[in-house]
């Protein structure tokens, strides 16, 4: 890509001042972390409910970015750099995204559907990609803002395009239909479900054929529901001629009808009719989500007249396809970015994006890379876009496997090459690896899960899965219940509520939350040692640690005049001056605080003092979550306001106050003051059903199958043979037990693990490593995953059921279960 800016004034229809020589662009952002951005970039700055990336323009000058579109110009910043002002950035992003796509015209394959679009993209991508220089939709980048992106990547090499489309309601499709332009359409499973956001499944329908509009071909599986729609579409879409292509299980007249379709354990043979001949074909999976999309697929070769060897060959070869990049534990320290089945170009970028996110204080950052497929460029060039990528990303090793990233070795700083994997396997332990967060890509060819499966480090395995995509939902979602100037203080105490502590705080500290809370001050030391900034609250100091508070720059709450008494006395030795502290006053809770009669005292000990500075006044409900007891939160909150006003007159100080929690955010809006104090709810748990609907899953603890064995009707199974088989029973034991968090209370049929999307009554008592479940009625074997909780059961659901609350079932999780993020 090179356009000149003052083209895109017009196109984008921005008002810009003062741009006088011509500037060229060669790259796209809207991630202001991204170490990519550079002189050439123009940043879009999006603003979100919640989220405003012109705060971070300041940041991106000073990194040397140049161009940005905006819809305003920050103070103090007209001058510093090219602004193209519009009404909205998104828009202007999709227009330009738009203006972008009709420079190239190539075909195009625009894919939409309940489910099974990145599936059938990815192997679309991989059935073609022998014949065609492709570009697709990274990862699934599919909604208003990801199909922009993944359009914006075409370059002039490519002649093949697939993207797909997402979209959650009405309205959103004709916007994304400009930019994909399709001219070969995909409908693939769209689902009998009732989705929230249509009214129905014929406006869903209609919603998503719309982009199709300007489509001469649109496959799909025949079903009258759909061929309904589509002949009301081509009635108000006259667009001749227009072919459609269609298949079904059930009806002959389909143009590709499947007689007959066999699984077997591991894969299906379907014959199937296509212009009145029978053919063959053997699809590598059983499930049926997968053979609706290898059709679909199939659909697309016969559209593309491929002959039946070569559909066969192709077709055998399908794989499961990962969605997302994952991060794990590696050996020595090392975190590992498994992205082991992809390597393009553009893939490489984001996860290069990823990879800087992800990278802890101190450690340093290494790329495993493969030769790259199908980028469009030449080899020359590619390999010479991609040296610059590391060095812009400044990466501190490279190790290039391959023959061809071999033979460019001397294009990148600091590098290893490897011919093939066999040959970076046997010198895997003179490379040292430690302390670095190391990016592992490669094409499927290159069989890179060996190398993760070996510098992962081993455990049981048993993961807790952190969904950080959800926890920035559910900030956003609290967030914007919040009166502007309000702050946010989030609670991380406990790990995290037993998610994860630096990894959240890290990604809060991007959010621009105000404030962390935790519990003790060894908490908030391992989350400064981890690097983070943001100030931190320690709510429950001991004076053992009030020297390390001072010296990592904690702030304690101080709940008692002896503890006032401690601190001062050790900031004063200190000679420290305005050291902020945090005032608690206890309004009824009974837990910590100054109580109404020592305030007077407390005033005393304060005034005229100035080691130390009162940063924030606080109080804590004892029960916001409980309409029966409004009344009494109604009297804590007044008590609050008449001594944190008495303190604030007094002191003549002004400072920051907060009282709500989660549930607090929720139920009294009108008493937020400066601050709020979010915890529970962050990690996706309201006390309010109605409100729960607006939040997003983010622990999904998971486990797999050690083992299945049939017994026979009256044996028993476990300790104290408390489950007794009636019948011939199957049994599948699962290696997670109350040592690792699961209360024994949740055995002998009270709870049950999710696996396949079915139900397994765990049978028997809990064990401290392993629990065994009832499978008799579910097509399952050794080593498949298991879910204990997640979207199902819920840890809402595990609480009510165990008489406790969801925080005792999050913050019981051992630290021996590994955690697992991931976007
Ligand atoms: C834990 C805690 C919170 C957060 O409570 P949630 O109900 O999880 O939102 C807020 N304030 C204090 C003092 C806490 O201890």
């Amino acid at each position: 890509m090179s356009l000149n800016l003052k083209s895109l004034i017009s196109v984008l229809n921005a008002k810009c001042e003062g741009l006088e020589n011509d500037v060229f662009i060669d790259h796209i952002s809207i991630d202001s972390r991204s170490l990519q951005n550079g002189s050439q970039t123009l940043f879009f700055a999006l603003t979100g409910v919640n989220n405003d990336a012109h705060l971070f323009i300041p940041d991106l000058i000073e990194k040397g970015v140049q161009n940005f579109v905006v819809h305003y110009i920050p103070k103090e910043l007209p001058g510093k750099a090219n602004f193209l002002v519009v009404e909205n950035t998104l828009d202007a992003l999709q227009e330009f995204a738009a203006y972008y796509r009709n420079l190239f015209h190539f075909p195009i394959i625009g894919l939409t559907g309940s489910n099974g679009k990145t599936i059938v993209k990815e192997w679309l991508n991989f059935l073609l990609s022998p014949d065609y220089n492709i570009i697709r939709s990274p990862k699934s980048y599919n909604s208003q803002v990801g199909v922009p992106l993944s359009v914006i990547a075409i370059n002039e090499k490519h002649n093949l395009g697939i993207f797909e489309a997402g979209i959650s309601t009405v309205n959103e499709m004709a916007k994304l239909e400009k930019i994909i332009k399709p001219n070969i359409g995909v409908l693939t499973n769209i689902g009998s479900a009732h989705d929230e956001g249509f009214l129905n499944l014929v406006q869903k329908i209609d919603e998503k054929l719309l982009l199709f509009k300007d489509c001469p071909v649109i496959i799909y599986q025949k079903t009258e529901v759909v061929d309904s729609c589509l002949t009301q579409f081509a009635a108000e879409y006259m667009m001749h001629p227009r072919k459609l292509f269609s298949w079904s299980f059930t009806d002959k007249s389909a143009d590709v009808f499947i007689l007959k379709k066999e699984s077997k354990n591991d894969h299906t043979n379907i014959q199937y009719q296509y212009q009145n001949e029978t053919f063959a074909l053997e699809i590598p999976f059983s499930d049926s989500a997968s053979i609706e999309n290898a059709i679909s697929c199939l659909l697309v070769l016969l559209h593309f007249k491929y002959d039946q060897t070569t559909i066969q060959n192709r077709i055998e070869m399908l794989y499961p396809v990962r969605m997302r990049l994952e991060v794990k534990n590696g050996i020595n320290n090392c975190s590992i970015i498994d992205d082991s089945y992809s390597s393009d170009f553009q893939s490489l970028k984001i996860a290069l994006d990823f990879l800087e996110s992800q990278t802890k204080k101190n450690a340093s950052k290494t790329v495993i890379l493969s030769d790259i497929f199908q980028s469009g460029f030449s080899n020359e060039e590619l390999y010479s876009k991609v040296a610059q990528l590391i060095v812009d990303n400044k990466i501190n090793r490279v190790i290039g496997i391959g023959a061809t990233i071999s033979s460019f070795a001397a294009k990148f700083p600091n590098s290893q090459m490897f011919q093939n994997t066999a040959a970076f396997i046997q010198s895997i332990e003179s490379l040292n690896f430690q302390n670095e967060t190391i990016l592992i890509k490669g094409a499927r060819s290159f069989e890179f899960e060996e190398i993760v499966s070996l510098l992962e480090e081993k455990t049981h395995e048993t993961v807790l899965e952190i969904n950080l995509d959800a926890i920035s939902h559910n900030f956003n979602y609290f967030k914007s219940k919040l009166a502007p100037n309000v702050k946010m203080m989030v609670m991380v105490k406990a790990f995290g509520y037993g998610n994860g502590g630096l990894e959240i705080a890290k990604l809060l500290e991007h959010h621009k939350v105000d404030y962390l809370g935790v519990a003790f001050a060894d908490e908030g030391i391992s989350l400064k040692n981890g690097g983070i900034k943001l100030p931190i609250m320690v709510l429950n100091p001991e004076s053992t640690s009030f020297p390390s508070i001072i010296q990592y720059q904690l702030e304690p709450e101080i709940y008692s005049i002896k503890g006032l008494n401690a601190f001062l006395k050790i900031a004063r030795e200190k000679k420290l001056k305005d050291f902020p502290i945090h005032i608690k006053i206890d309004t009824g809770m009974h837990r910590l605080g100054f109580e109404e009669n020592t305030i007077e005292e407390l005033i005393e000990t304060l005034k005229g003092n100035s080691t130390v500075r009162v940063q924030s006044i606080l109080s804590h409900l004892a029960t916001s979550d409980d309409p029966k007891h409004y009344d009494f939160v109604n009297k804590q909150i007044a008590l609050f306001e008449k001594l944190s006003s008495r303190l604030m007159n007094e002191l003549n100080i002004n400072p920051i106050r907060h009282i709500l929690n989660t549930s607090g955010i929720s139920n009294f809006p009108d008493s937020q003051y400066n601050m709020v104090r979010l915890g529970i709810g962050l990690y996706g748990v309201s006390n309010d059903p109605a409100e729960q609907k607006y939040l997003e899953n983010v622990g999904t603890l998971k486990s797999i199958i050690s083992q299945v064995r049939n017994i026979p009707a009256g044996d028993s199974v476990g300790y104290g043979r408390r489950f007794m088989a009636n019948k011939e029973t199957k049994i599948a034991t699962i290696p997670i037990g109350y040592a690792d968090g699961i209360s024994r209370l949740w055995g002998n049929e009270v709870g049950f693990v999710n696996i396949k999307n079915q139900k397994a009554p765990i049978v028997g008592s809990v064990c401290m490593d392993m629990l065994m479940v009832n499978v008799s009625e579910i097509d399952c074997k050794e080593g498949d995953p298991v879910i204990i909780f997640g979207e199902s059961p819920t840890v809402i659901e595990m609480a009510e059921a165990l008489k406790t609350i969801p925080y005792e079932i999050m913050t019981s999780i051992s630290q021996r279960v590994k955690r697992v993020f991931f976007r």
